[in-house]
């Protein structure tokens, strides 16, 4: 223990002036001097981290491709473009310096994903940065308004993507951001002029700007409200930006778009192919423009892929074979109890229909799965002679029957 009068070998307080001050053999330390010493540590830590980052390049894109198969049902189209696009991606980054040497700059491909609610475009986005190993933030478009206006600042979204990397700025710099709802900020109008469009174009212009790899200043909380807060530069040259959104009836713009292309073509064989029932398949940058995203923007997201409706037989699916699928996970929470359990066949389809009747796609398996399996949550625990449970379609039925589920009207 330290006597009076002793002082911190390191900063020269005095005893007094420390909350606690620990004697080694010959010197002594403070509290002060601790913390400090701590955050040095940190640095230097995440600095050798850094220096030792894995080498992305080594996954080819069937690799990536494969690994995204194991959470991913599905969407086939979508993960062959996506896993090409990360893996270009990564490689710039890996390459950037000998491409500079060579006078080969090549261009960011930042995503933006096409299709309806519920079918897997956070869950690709979010899967990806988890097998990169990367810190991932989801921002939502519909938020974010110009600067000065009520709302957040496009800057928000990396406050919020630092956050994730714990404040270290290089791990940011390489994550992956994911924005939702993108269509929701598509001009209102074809005439820009008319009325300022703070959350329409004024946010498409403010996200230009985060896009196209430039140095921002963030605030480190996120919020407009400390002006005196010290901002963190972070440079967002090598951020991967997936944007995704349901740009509810662009098949039309596409459809009209193939029509006028067909015109002075070979009609009859060009109709033929098209395949009607879903369009969104032909989705090409043009019709994001003229379904209201202002043509630089859109310049900046040069991937585009979307994503297909999900049908009956892939929510079946969805159901037992992604690596953490719903079924595993409720057998794990079991598994914990003890109790070995396992659905019939027919069960997992009753969930299913009732998903597609109430329309509540993929998401609403886990809420129909969750309220169907509540009883037996509640009371299995306590029982601890029950050791496996056979969940049967007549159980389910019955628990269906009483629960507010079953109340839902079919819009
Ligand atoms: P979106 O971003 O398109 O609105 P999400 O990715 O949030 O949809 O999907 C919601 C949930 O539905 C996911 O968490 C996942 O459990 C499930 N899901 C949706 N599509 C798929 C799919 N293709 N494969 C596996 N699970 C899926």
């Amino acid at each position: 223990m330290s006597k009076v009068g002793e002082r911190c070998s390191f900063c020269g307080r005095e005893k007094r002036e420390t909350n606690m001050l620990i004697a080694g053999l010959s010197a002594h330390i403070c509290d002060y001097c601790i913390a400090q010493a701590q955050m040095i540590l940190e640095e230097e830590m995440a600095s050798k981290n850094q220096r030792v980052m894995p080498d992305y390049t080594v996954m080819k894109p069937a690799e990536i491709k494969k690994y995204l198969d194991q959470y991913v049902i599905g969407q086939d189209e979508a993960k062959k473009i996506i896993s090409v696009a990360v893996y270009n991606h990564y490689k710039r980054i890996f390459y950037v310096k000998k491409a500079k040497e060579e006078d080969v700059e090549i261009e960011k491909s930042n995503i933006i994903l096409v299709g309806e609610t519920g079918t897997g475009k956070t869950l690709l986005a979010r899967t990806i940065a988890k097998m990169l190993h990367v810190p991932f933030c989801i921002a939502d478009a519909t938020v974010l308004t110009e600067a000065g206006y009520v709302g957040e600042d496009v800057e928000s979204i990396l406050a919020r993507l630092l956050q994730v990397a714990d404040y270290n700025v290089s791990v940011a710099e390489r994550g992956i951001v994911f924005i939702d709802e993108i269509d929701k900020i598509a001009r209102k109008s074809d005439n820009p002029s008319i009325t300022r469009d703070v959350s329409g174009e004024g946010v498409q212009q403010a996200l230009l700007k985060l896009l196209e790899g430039t140095i921002v200043n963030v605030p480190p909380q996120g919020g407009r409200k400390h002006p005196e807060q010290k901002m963190i530069q972070v440079n967002t040259q090598n951020i991967l930006f997936i944007t995704g959104g349901a740009f509810d009836g662009i098949e039309k713009k596409i459809g009209s778009r193939l029509q006028t292309n067909m015109i002075g073509y070979n009609m009859d064989q060009s109709r033929d192919r098209i395949d009607k029932n879903n369009l969104l398949q032909y989705i090409s940058l043009v019709d994001l423009k003229s379904y209201g995203l202002i043509p630089e923007l859109v310049g900046r997201l040069p991937v585009v892929t979307f994503m297909h409706s999900l049908d009956q037989e892939t929510l079946r699916k969805i159901l037992t074979e992604p690596k953490n699928s719903l079924v595993k996970q409720y057998v794990k929470l079991f598994e914990m109890d003890n109790i070995k359990l396992s659905f019939d066949d027919d069960v997992l389809d009753f969930i299913v229909e009732k998903s597609v009747e109430f329309k509540l796609g993929a998401r609403g398996l886990r809420s129909i799965m969750e309220a169907l399996m509540t009883d037996a949550m509640y009371e299995l625990p306590s029982k601890s002679n029950t050791k496996t449970l056979r969940i049967n379609r007549a159980f389910i039925e019955e628990q269906f029957n009483h629960n507010a589920l079953s109340k839902l009207k079919v819009a």
